[in-house]
């Protein structure tokens, strides 16, 4: 059987159906010029030094959407094909967007722990809070994922104004000036890919212009959002409120974000649901399996689409 080397996690599932067509190997202790085939989460991609280390290496297969793990370039230069999870997320990453987004305009958190603390009881009840109804929603991103989130919003009745770097054909309004955009939008929602040329694009001018009574929605990747600005922002009343499910240095959230009131915080759990996963793990093994049957993968990354 070919040789597969794991790197971080997969499902039970994932696991039973490729013990079926390889033999699964861990990083601590991997046959290196025998390895094939990669399998990996979309967070962790492969380090450098795997990548330098597998002579042999045909297919690298992502446990998810973003790909900035992995160093494409490198892999198109060798021949090797590297796959991803696109579309079977869309709809549970939108709903974790909405669901921030809920969470920051009527306060969920804090309302919350008014009830469990007795506040209610003892001292009546919270503040009013904002509706989410008639907003301008700025999406930084309109893509398979941007669309989706415009998609699921829809109810709330919201103006929607995009930045991408080229205008699709959608009904919404393009901006090609991502802080013109945050000065227009009441949310910033933020689903570009991460990677050098999305880095801090989230910058202090566009938090600025999105405003004291502004709402940044990150559900991309930490480096798209510059941290230090938005913690500084969160903290000056430059910007109202942020709802983040990706940071700069995954796991660690800085102190600061933790002690702010006005941030809804989550442990990069976007596509996280036990549906949206066991999808996503069938298609990272259906790349796999297709490609020892004909050496194609179902869903290969743009850029290594004519491998
Ligand atoms: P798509 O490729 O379909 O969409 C990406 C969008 O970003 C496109 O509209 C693209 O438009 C735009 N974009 C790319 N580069 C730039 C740039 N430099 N400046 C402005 N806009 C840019 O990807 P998906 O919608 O499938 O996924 C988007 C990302 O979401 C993933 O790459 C991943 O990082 C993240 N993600 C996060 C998850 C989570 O758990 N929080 C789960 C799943 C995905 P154009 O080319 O015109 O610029």
């Amino acid at each position: 059987m070919p040789d597969l080397l794991q790197i971080g996690t997969i499902t039970e599932a994932m696991r039973a159906r490729l013990a079926e067509a390889f033999t699964i190997h861990q990083l601590e202790d991997y046959p290196a010029e025998r390895i094939t085939h990669i399998v990996t989460n979309g967070a962790v991609g492969v380090p450098p030094e795997v990548m330098a280390a597998v002579p042999n290496l045909k297919v690298i297969s992502g446990y998810g959407v973003g790909y900035d793990a992995v160093d494409v370039e490198e892999a198109v230069r060798r021949g090797i094909v590297v796959a991803h999870t696109p579309n079977v997320l869309n709809d549970e990453v939108a709903t974790t967007a909405v669901m921030l987004l809920l969470a920051c305009y009527r306060e969920l958190l804090r309302d919350d722990a008014h009830v469990r603390s007795g506040a209610w009881e003892a001292s009546g009840g919270a503040a009013l809070t904002r509706t989410t109804d008639n907003q301008t929603v700025g999406i930084l991103g309109l893509g398979r994922i941007g669309q989706a989130i415009a998609r699921k919003l829809a109810p709330w009745n919201p103006t929607i104004l995009y930045h991408s770097r080229s205008p699709k054909d959608v009904e919404y309004t393009y901006y090609d000036d991502l802080v013109a955009m945050a000065r227009e939008a009441d949310v910033l929602i933020c689903i570009t890919p991460g990677g050098p040329e999305t880095h801090h694009i989230v910058n202090a001018e566009v938090l600025e212009a999105l405003g004291p009574e502004g709402t940044l929605i990150n559900v991309s990747r930490g480096s798209v959002v510059d941290e230090a600005a938005l913690i500084a922002a969160l903290q000056n009343g430059t910007l109202g409120w942020a709802g983040l499910d990706v940071f700069e240095e995954e796991p660690h959230v800085p102190q600061a974000l933790r002690d702010l009131p006005n941030t809804v915080l989550l442990p990069h759990v976007g596509s996280a649901t036990v549906e949206t996963r066991a999808a996503m793990g069938n298609l990272t093994v259906d790349n796999l399996l297709q490609h020892l049957k004909d050496g194609k993968v179902l869903t290969p990354v743009p850029e290594c689409a004519h491998l």
